[in-house]
């Protein structure tokens, strides 16, 4: 979905992670230059690191 990120979305995902922050704004700004496959590169990459981000994998936050 893309519109405005709320804040439960970025609670949701390793907040408190920098590498997570990094990834989502690098998608983002990805979005914004209508470059829909490097934003795409980024859900890969934030999803692989998901399953080595402590943050992320405490989930229940
Ligand atoms: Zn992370």
């Amino acid at each position: 979905m893309v519109g405005p990120e709320g804040p439960g979305r970025a609670g949701r995902v390793g907040a408190g992670c920098e590498r997570c922050v990094e990834l989502r704004e690098e998608e983002r700004r990805a979005e914004g230059r209508g470059d829909p496959s490097g934003a795409t590169d980024c859900r890969v990459l934030l999803r692989r690191h998901a399953g080595e981000c402590r943050a992320a994998g405490e989930g229940a936050l």
